[in-house]
């Protein structure tokens, strides 16, 4: 038979699953012998019986009835006692902190009997009624669901007719009044009397709690935090202690070590004659711990011996809440305490330090997104601001700056060396060169994979996407927002993280870890403000080092500049994952690929071509300058077609006005050819369309030059005495033959221009597996690679059936508020869909060729949660933005200790 009750003595803190984190720890500190009120936990089992039954199971209540008894025996106080009443706390405590989203009742067990018996025993008459009015307002609310402002309304009118404004000016009269007119409040709305019957207030506030794990805002909270919904609740029912009996009374919170600097020592507020609440309602100002010494130097001591127990114990900064009556100390609640991404840093150190705890172990006390919270620049915390709108926060930062509508002003503004926020109602390639001069772009349309996200992430720059309240008005150059209109040139201040968007200028702070990264240690301390800046920077030092001993995975990064590159190499990446060229087409060279799309014959094509060799050929020289001795994945062109032709309706519309017009000259035939050819191209799904392998087999002359001027490059750079290593990559293969004719050429190439130069270049050349196709055929297609790279992106989006550049926008909200997803695919690997994918793809692969070497070089690369799957699944590199070089660096350390 299920047991579904425990007494704290019988559990412990590993137990989390069974009895949540505060039954666990309230366990724990029983072990430990530290002075903990009795009581025990009713289990989540309990608790999810209750949830699919409907009804709490009869043996529930069988064993609280067993269990309350050996409390009532160790307390020497029976629950509805008529002169020592035991009176309980009943609180909820899932595995997971889901802080205020539950219910908590206090001082069940008082009625119109055991009112009097509390007051003899408090020789306080006004505290027993307040005690008693305080239950019957929250076991009205959170158990019988009666509207709270009933109770609200009825004190309200008590105060004033009492002349008073605040509850404890209340007398003893008042509050007996208040107790009468709070029970027919409960009659009133349910129809019963309050429940007389300890007992029976007892089982029915256990069901509430149950009941409260599926409150809409607790199944908010829970998809927010990715909590599973179907753990539930343990109940913890105690005895309840009174901070509040006078001044040998008190209740505080404390911490073990500095929750925001690390710092060891006593942290902690104490307020005296107070019950738990009123310390964190902030209605009374509480005196630091060290006044505790001064009142009650006994507590205090026991307090300090209980704090350096559980810091020893738990080997990690813990967060206590106590309570003292009438000079007795009672510990009521422990936990791992929350922190700042800095102290997370600082604390772990420093416990090794104390050598409580092994480097290994200190790498799972911190997290990448602590690490990237720590690299962004900032906007002051404390800085005046006034909210425009919210979009979605899809890349980091804090940008500040004029806003400019598009390329000419924000590179023209820039060159003037004002600071700018593009503004778009969405960004395409083309926007490039306006994004690299501004500080943050803003978008009204677009998710976070959309164009303006990944190139932000890319270049490590701010960006909000998909703010949908703003109108955006390219022609007049303004955005509207309600009644708030902001022109060309006003300054707005952007949160990439919160996606907040602020009118004016919010102050900035700039990230010592930011320094640290990019100029080294030194440099980070030396600039340091003060000593827990450096030590901060420090403990982010070792705690990387130690990554870097521990990971299996190495880690490359995406980058298709030398800048970008030296960025990440100077960051610790260690080659290069995915060199997109086709953003080495962008800008002026676009115009490029346009003549190749609309050359006559082979012979036009095969001469842009001719013109195109060189401007490659520099930008690999430069880029395996930069990235000497690694390996360097350079991808061969993959972009939608659409990305490089104008727009079917602009381009027509334009044709069609000039005609109108009466308009002639070489322009227009130029325009009209173009048409023609752009309406020939033209395709409904250009992501489904003509790009990647299928570009490169249909002009079989674009992957030719880029095989050859990789080649060269090589040839260039080892003649330098350099060593180049690039691998050759073919984007978006889907069978096996694809990727046999692109190698059979490629072969081709690098023998002719090898034989040329005397040398032998065998250069790997390698793929994509970014279609579902390529996964389930890696088996196959490995027969003709030399290494595989698994594009998440495409995978996700082709394995969803998402368009990563709509869907984000479109209906993620609902998708993720009825909990279909938890968190976008695009942004965390989906470990059971597209991993399993990963997973065969790998596992394919390497029944063909077992050593085959294995990297991700899709957005997921530089997620901390995929990079773990990544780990497990047995890739050999990650490859990711520079900016995120260092949190992979940190994440494949822990998925590795
Ligand atoms: C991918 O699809 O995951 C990938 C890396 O390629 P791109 O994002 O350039 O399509
Ligand atoms: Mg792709």
């Amino acid at each position: 038979m299920t047991q579904y009750v425990y007494m704290f003595s019988d559990g412990d803190k590993d137990q989390k699953d069974l009895l949540g984190g505060k039954g666990a720890n309230l366990a724990e500190m029983v072990k430990l012998g530290l002075p903990v009120p009795p009581g025990f936990t009713i289990s989540t089992d309990a608790c999810r019986a209750y949830l699919s039954e409907g009804k709490v199971p009869p043996e529930v209540r069988v064993e609280v009835t067993r269990r309350l008894r050996e409390v009532e025996d160790h307390i020497d106080r029976t629950l509805g006692d008529s002169e020592e009443p035991l009176l309980l706390s009943v609180r909820s405590g899932a595995k997971f902190s889901m802080p205020g989203m539950m219910e908590t009742v206090l001082n069940v067990g008082l009625n119109d009997d055991t009112v009097h018996a509390l007051a003899d025993f408090a020789g306080d008459e006004r505290f027993a009624w307040d005690s008693y009015r305080r239950l019957i307002q929250m076991f009205g609310k959170t158990v019988l669901d009666i509207d709270s402002e009933l109770f609200s309304e009825a004190l309200d009118a008590r105060k004033s007719e009492a002349g008073v404004t605040s509850d404890v000016e209340l007398d003893v009269e008042q509050l007996r009044t208040l107790v009468k007119e709070y029970k027919a409040i409960v009659e009133d709305a349910t129809g019963k009397p309050f429940p007389q019957t300890p007992r029976k207030q007892l089982d029915m506030a256990i069901e509430a709690v149950f009941r409260s794990w599926n409150t809409e805002r607790a199944m908010l909270y829970r998809r927010r935090e990715r909590i599973p919904d179907d753990l539930g609740t343990a109940v913890n029912v105690q005895a309840m202690v009174f901070g509040n009996l006078g001044e040998t009374s008190g209740t505080g919170v404390c911490f073990t070590r500095d929750p925001s600097s690390g710092h060891s020592g006593v942290y902690g507020d104490y307020l005296p004659n107070a019950q738990g609440e009123d310390v964190v309602a902030g209605i009374r100002n509480t005196l630091a711990l060290s006044d505790l010494k001064e009142r009650d130097r006994d507590a205090y001591r026991e307090l300090r011996s209980a704090m350096r127990r559980l810091e020893t114990h738990y080997r990690d900064l813990c967060d206590i809440e106590f309570t003292i009556e009438r000079g007795k100390l009672w510990m009521l609640q422990t936990r791992v305490g929350k922190r700042t991404a800095a102290a997370a840093f600082r604390v772990a150190t420093q416990l090794v330090d104390e050598q409580l705890i092994t480097m290994d172990e200190a790498l799972e006390r911190v997290t990448g997104e602590q690490l990237t919270n720590l690299l962004f620049p900032q906007f002051d915390k404390d800085a005046v601001r006034q909210l425009l709108a919210t979009g979605m926060g899809a890349s980091p930062g804090a940008a500040v700056g004029a806003v400019a509508f598009d390329n000419a002003s924000a590179t023209a503004k820039a060159a003037e060396g004002v600071d700018v926020v593009l503004v778009r109602r969405e960004t395409s390639p083309e926007d490039l060169p306006g994004m690299i001069a501004a500080q943050g772009v803003l978008t009204a349309r677009g998710g976070k994979t959309s164009h303006a996200a990944v190139v932000a992430r890319g270049m490590g720059m701010c960006a909000v996407v998909g703010a949908e309240d703003l109108q955006i008005d390219v022609a007049k150059k303004t955005i509207t927002v309600g009644e708030t209109v902001v022109s060309e040139g006003d300054v707005i201040s952007i949160d990439g993280k919160t996606g907040q968007i602020y009118l004016g200028a919010v102050d900035v702070i700039d990230s010592p870890v930011m320094t640290y990264i990019a100029d080294g240690l030194e440099a980070a301390q030396a600039k340091a403000e003060d000593d827990d800046t450096r030590e901060l920077v420090a403990a982010v030092d070792r705690l990387l080092q130690h990554a870097d001993a521990r990971r299996r995975l190495r880690v490359r990064t995406n980058a298709d500049t030398g800048e970008d590159a030296q960025r990440a190499r100077d960051r610790g990446a260690e080659g290069i994952g995915l060199c997109r060229t086709e953003h080495q087409f962008l800008g002026e060279r676009r115009e490029y690929i346009e003549r190749v799309i609309l050359a006559e014959d082979d012979e036009a094509r095969a001469s842009v071509m001719a013109e195109l060799l060189p401007l490659q050929r520099a930008d690999f020289v430069e880029l395996l300058t930069v990235m000497d001795g690694l390996p360097a994945t350079i991808r061969l062109i993959d972009p939608p077609l659409h990305e490089f032709l104008p727009d079917l309706t602009e381009l027509t519309v334009k044709v069609e006005l000039a005609k109108a017009r009466g308009e002639e000259g070489p322009e227009l035939e130029r325009d009209k050819v173009l048409l023609e050819a752009v309406r020939a191209t033209h395709e409904q799904n250009p992501m489904l369309g003509l790009r990647g392998v299928r570009l490169g087999l249909k002009y079989p002359g674009l992957f030719a030059l880029q095989i050859r001027a990789i080649a060269e490059a090589v040839v260039e750079l080892r003649g330098q005495g350099k060593d180049p290593q690039p691998e050759i990559m073919v984007p978006l293969i889907g069978s096996r033959r694809e990727l046999h004719l692109v190698r059979e050429q490629g072969l081709e190439i690098l023998q002719e221009v090898g034989e040329a130069a005397g040398m032998t270049l065998d250069l790997p050349i390698g793929c994509m597996i970014e279609l579902p196709r390529a996964a389930l055929t890696a088996e196959r297609i490995a027969h003709e690679a030399d290494f595989f790279s698994f594009g998440t992106n495409d995978l996700t989006q082709t394995t969803w059936g998402f368009s990563r550049d709509d869907v984000e926008t479109e209906f993620f909200t609902t998708y993720m508020e009825n909990g279909v997803l938890a968190v976008s695919p695009f942004e965390t690997l989906d470990g059971i869909g597209v991993g399993e994918l990963v997973r065969q793809g790998v596992a394919g692969g390497r029944k063909t060729k077992p050593s085959l070497k294995t990297g991700v070089c899709g957005e997921h690369g530089g997620d901390p949660e995929s990079i773990h799957f990544f780990h497990e699944v047995g890739l050999d590199y990650v490859s990711c933005s520079p900016f995120r070089v260092p949190v992979a660096r940190l994440e494949a350390g822990r998925a590795a200790a």
